[in-house]
């Protein structure tokens, strides 16, 4: 928080970020879908997923090449944080939602961005619309919980809504982090503890350490100032604490940090995590 002086939409976005990009989402009461400009559930343009159609090559074994064989029918919901017309919106996303655990909290936030502007929403936007593209190619259905970028919210809570409703098999929130703090970077997945239904026990752990191990595999760096190597036990994030499914929160590295922002800001390094998360999702499917 001993921001530099930059614009004042980034300085905010830092606070917005410490406060609730670790804590992005927020909880369930599903106020109608007024203040989200956008419709959460839609189905991503992912090709449906062909419910009979057995992935890969070989029956039951996964294919020895790189991707694991995930079986049919499988439907995953992504969760790009916040939204690109969150900042011009600060009332609804202000709007205090139920968020789990007895709590309150905003709708959603603006999110964080690097020095250079480059802002988290449009990152996550990026990485989860590649990660569908890589999932639906193995058949799988993805929905994800905005459909553009452009839009204000959804609330946290409806987030938590569209995982639900969709009876996901995995949710992933993408989320990049904001802090000052020197030298701070690295990713870190987040999951709900203690948790607070079935599905947010063994299932969500799986999904988070097969996610971190996926990450660690491509070569992304732990965080070095949240969690536990790359893990982060959490009762505060909304979306969480709201899903019936399983679910995890990867806050890919620190946007405020200027390695991992050059990562995060090129369209190869992008590409290099949807490609780590996409192959970490289908290991926890098949
Ligand atoms: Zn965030």
């Amino acid at each position: 928080m001993t921001t530099l002086p930059r614009a004042t939409i980034a300085v905010a976005a830092v606070f917005a970020c410490l406060a609730a990009c670790g804590n992005p989402e927020a909880s369930p009461a599903p106020p109608p879908s007024s203040t989200t400009a956008t419709s959460t559930t839609t189905t991503s343009s992912a090709p449906p997923a062909p419910a009979s159609s057995p992935p890969a090559s070989t029956s039951s074994s996964p294919s020895s090449s790189s991707a694991p064989a995930v079986p049919g029918g499988k439907v995953v919901v992504l969760d790009p944080g916040h939204n690109g017309g969150n900042g011009s919106h600060t009332a609804e996303i202000n709007k205090q939602v139920p968020a789990g655990r007895g709590q309150m909290k905003p709708c959603n936030t603006t999110g964080t961005a690097t020095n250079a502007g480059y802002e988290e929403h449009a990152f996550t936007w990026d990485v989860a619309n590649r990660v569908k593209d890589e999932l639906a190619a193995k058949g799988i259905k993805v929905v994800m919980t905005r459909p553009n970028d452009t839009g204000v919210g959804p609330c946290v809570d409806q987030r938590a809504a569209v995982g639900n409703q969709a009876k996901a098999d995995a949710v992933v929130s993408i989320h990049a982090d904001g802090s000052d703090s020197a030298g701070a970077h690295g990713f870190h997945v987040a999951y709900s503890n203690p948790p607070l239904n079935a599905a947010q026990g063994a299932p969500s752990s799986k999904l988070t350490h097969d996610l971190r191990d996926g990450l660690k595999a491509a070569g992304f760096a732990t965080s070095t100032y949240i969690g536990t190597d790359g893990l982060s036990p959490r009762a505060d994030l909304g979306g969480l604490n709201l899903s019936e499914r399983p679910s995890a929160l990867i806050e890919c590295g620190n946007m405020r940090n200027a390695g991992d922002a050059g990562t995060m800001s090129s369209s190869d390094g992008r590409q290099k995590y949807a490609d780590a998360i996409a192959k970490a999702i289908m290991a926890y499917l098949s």
